[in-house]
């Protein structure tokens, strides 16, 4: 049988008191970033802010979550929605794969339609870097609308 997959998800800690409802949905209907584990079983091993700006915990809470068994570290995908969305995003990625060799995925669920609808009215993603950094939460437009 196949190992199970464990990972962990860092969130934006301006959203701090986001109880997680459409992460953890996501991971159950396996869509947005979630979509890599169709067919496959995953446990969440750790859940955790990135501490405020500019993310002190994300230093530390990789270790946690390795000691944990995670394999993967998820961003939520408030990080690339947020009003800005986290100028250190991609910093953060390398980071973490470089110092804990773990695997970093950006995002968790399906970017909300009404975030989508601000963002594509200001430009946000129009750089190549951000293009790639929000194709795992993209999705389709029903996808949006249902996560909004
Ligand atoms: S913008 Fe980035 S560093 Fe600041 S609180 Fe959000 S995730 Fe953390």
């Amino acid at each position: 049988m196949e190992e199970k997959i464990k990972i962990g998800i860092i969130i934006c800690d301006r959203y701090r008191t986001c109880a997680g409802g459409k992460c953890l949905r996501s991971l159950r209907e396996r869509v947005g970033a979630f979509s890599i584990y169709k067919g496959k079983e995953v446990e969440l091993v750790g859940y955790t802010t990135c501490g405020g700006c500019p993310g002190g915990n994300i230093e530390y809470a990789p270790e946690e979550m390795k000691k944990n068994g995670a394999t993967v570290v998820h961003f939520a995908t408030g990080m690339i929605v947020g009003y800005p969305p986290c100028p250190y995003v991609g910093y953060f990625k390398k980071f973490i794969e470089e110092k804990y060799k773990m695997e970093v995925v950006i995002g968790t669920h399906p970017i909300p339609q009404k975030y989508y609808n601000i963002h594509m009215k200001l430009g946000t993603w129009e750089m190549p870097e951000w293009r790639e950094m929000i194709k795992p939460t993209l999705t389709d437009e029903k996808t949006r609308l249902s996560y909004d």
